[in-house]
């Protein structure tokens, strides 16, 4: 709680021991702290949300990246973490709910394995990232994913992860030893995430299914600074008919993980509107305090802080 506001955050993450063991070499870029309290998901967990004030933890799978697994047996694997997750989430009933890791490998068993978690297990949605094999996620065999959220009413939260290797080569080998974080949270993962973004947004999925919901994490991986020149470029003659403005503002919210700038709120605020912002973390790569800092310092009406650190969540996610 921060004042008498039930607060909930919706980018935290775990690790599944059982499945990233079972992956050669998996997690060797994470730092040995943040891989054990990835890996943790009980007291140590519970006790870092009370220090600041965190109520409900929404849990997705980030260690290891469930699309990164091989095709024949990703199915099988990630129902499996999923039931697992499921079991963590009754044992804190209170603390903690799931996103579902959905095999995207295999599209089809993806959108039944959302279906699955949905209405057996209880998760509030999914957890997706920008490519699977290669492939981003607008491609049309993917789209039974889009179909069956939309159907059962759940957002579907796209998550950075590391560049395709063909950009990692052109864009960023120069300078990706001295400064790896450059694939990742200081511009790589923003670049893959919003350009996924963007696609979807040209593909036409949302006129197919118009009540989908999209959540980015990173106040929007600065698509909404950047709305009004995206939105005006693709309305100049040439470009086939898309309206990017309301696409982002119709059928995206945006969360503040691992990015506590006051003006990126303000940008938000201004572009999206403060229904569709919402409070998160990313813990354990961000620590729950400095977001809860961050948060005693914002000078926003009690009904609009309200809106950030919970009520929206609630909405969205029928909490
Ligand atoms: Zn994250």
């Amino acid at each position: 709680m921060y004042m008498d506001l039930t607060v909930i955050t919706l980018e935290e993450h775990y690790g599944d021991s059982e499945l990233a063991d079972s992956i050669a070499g998996n997690g060797t870029g994470l730092a040995k702290d943040v891989l054990l309290a990835l890996r943790e998901v009980g007291e140590a967990r519970l006790r870092a949300m009370d220090e600041a004030g965190i109520d409900l933890q929404l849990l997705s799978l980030a260690d290891p990246n469930p699309q990164e697994l091989p095709t024949g047996e990703a199915d099988n694997l990630i129902r499996r973490a999923n039931d697992r997750l499921a079991e963590t989430c009754a044992a804190h009933a209170n603390r903690f709910a799931g996103l579902a890791a959905l095999p995207t490998q295999v599209p089809d068993g993806a959108a039944l394995e959302l279906e699955r978690c949905v209405k057996s297990l209880g998760f509030k949605g999914a957890m997706v990232r920008p490519l699977t094999n290669g492939v981003f996620l607008d491609d049309k065999r993917f789209w039974p994913i889009f179909e069956m959220a939309e159907k059962l009413g759940v957002p579907l939260y796209l998550h950075p992860a590391t560049p395709h290797p063909a950009v990692t080569k052109v864009y960023y080998r120069d300078y990706a030893d001295n400064f790896p974080a450059i694939l990742g949270a200081a511009w790589g993962f923003t670049v893959e995430a919003a350009t996924q973004a963007i696609r979807l947004s040209l593909s036409g999925v949302f006129d197919a299914h118009p009540k989908l919901s999209i959540i980015l994490g990173h106040f929007g991986e600065a698509l909404p600074f950047l709305l009004w020149r995206i939105n005006m470029a693709l309305s100049r003659p040439g470009n086939s008919s898309v309206k990017f403005r309301d696409c982002l503002s119709r059928n995206f919210y945006v969360t503040t993980s691992g990015n506590f700038s006051t003006p990126a709120l303000l940008c938000a605020m201004l572009e999206l509107g403060i229904d569709r912002i919402m409070f998160s973390v990313d813990y354990p790569f961000v620590s729950n305090r400095d977001g809860m800092d961050w948060v005693k310092t914002l000078q926003i009406s009690r009904s609009d802080l309200q809106k950030l650190l919970s009520g929206n969540a609630k909405r969205l996610l029928k909490l």
